[in-house]
């Protein structure tokens, strides 16, 4: 049996001209799966019951199934999804009033190791594939109702950020096929401006991923400079700040409207202290970045090494940030009674 969901319209298309069919059917085919969310090939209701048949046998719909899900007052909405081999990841639901975000996972585990991160304690299994990738957001809208797929004003499941389990430029060519099915507009048609994928710092990857899929780019940055960033993100080794950033101005070139979000995650005492964030305007003002910080208070898990920021720093940070003209919005904390560090579901239910 061949997983269909997560196949490109070409590979589909060829699927079916294998089977004998005329091209349009690819596009029908296309449009149940994905415009309408239908999860059985009965109800592809303008095929032929023969034809319906003939795909039955040969290809499969697979969701990955829900292990546990935890709903947080403020409305989080976190899944624990496992594949047909058993290996699972997390998916976060973030709403606002009248949209949200929807944060999907790339890999099984991580090999980035980032000292503060939860899921970087788990070690990377496996990439996830290009079908894996797609269906976690099909198993948000099923969970919402949001099939067939609603317009763009009126949807709540209104972006998607790919800063889940897993280095999404590690795994490219199946996130690029996931990004393209996603953002395809005969099916769940997000738009390319509502996607943002988030890297720790692959620098050679950053421009080739950026234009292979015309989304946004956010950059884990988390520290000013190379001797903070190696010791709680071991890739900056690999790749340092210097590299990371001549990628995000290869980027930006001859394009103003490319604005770049630095996620900085503030640990008491390590990477907080005025000193950092002066530290990071040079950083922007020396590449000439067009640039606006996350700032994210950090949310601790059993058996990590760091303590949250003070409230006080948060801001004074922050202030400094934004004297100096960066946007430097402080993320509000969400879902604080669940489990809402990457990971921590699904290391709870390992363990359990
Ligand atoms: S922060 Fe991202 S890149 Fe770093 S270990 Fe966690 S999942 Fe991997």
């Amino acid at each position: 049996m061949i997983e269909i969901i997560g196949l490109s319209k070409k590979e589909l298309e060829a699927e079916i001209a294998l089977m004998g069919e005329k091209s349009f059917r690819a596009k029908q085919v296309w449009q149940w799966l994905y415009f309408r969310g239908v999860k059985s090939f009965d109800e592809m209701t303008n095929l032929s019951k023969e034809l319906r048949q003939k795909l039955a046998n040969r290809f499969q719909i697979t969701r990955p199934q829900i292990v546990a899900e935890q709903i947080s007052r403020d409305k989080t909405h976190k899944w624990l999804l496992e594949f047909a081999d058993g290996e699972r990841v997390e998916m976060v639901y973030i709403p606002e009033d009248d949209r949200g975000a929807v944060c999907i996972s790339t890999q099984v585990g991580c090999a980035m190791g980032c000292r503060f991160c939860h899921t970087g304690s788990q070690k990377l299994t496996r990439n996830l594939t290009a079908g894996e990738i797609v269906s976690q957001f099909m198993v948000a809208r099923d969970a919402y109702g949001e099939w067939p797929s609603p317009t763009h004003e009126t949807r709540y499941l209104s972006n998607i950020v790919v800063m889940g389990m897993g280095e999404p430029l590690q795994n490219l060519e199946n996130v690029c096929q996931a990004l393209n099915i996603l953002t395809d507009n005969e099916g769940i048609a997000i738009s390319r401006r509502r996607i943002t994928m988030s890297t720790s710092g692959i620098a050679p990857q950053i421009l080739p991923a950026l234009q292979a899929t015309g989304v946004r780019l956010a950059v884990s940055l988390h520290a000013p400079n190379n001797e903070l960033r190696s010791q709680i993100m071991p890739i900056n080794k690999r790749y340092p700040i210097e590299q990371v950033l001549e990628a995000c101005k290869a980027y930006q070139a001859g394009d103003g409207s490319r604005y770049i979000t630095f996620e900085y995650l503030l640990l008491d005492g390590v990477n907080d202290t005025p000193d950092c964030a002066r530290q990071l305007i040079l950083l922007m003002k020396k590449y000439a970045l067009r640039a606006s910080f996350n700032l994210i208070p950090f949310n601790p898990w059993p058996g990590c090494a760091f303590k949250p920021s003070k409230p006080e720093s948060i801001a004074t940070f922050a202030r400094i940030l934004e004297n100096a003209g960066y946007a430097a919005p402080v993320r509000v904390p969400r879902g604080q009674d669940i489990l809402a560090a990457c990971g921590q579901l699904k290391s709870l239910k390992t363990n359990a």
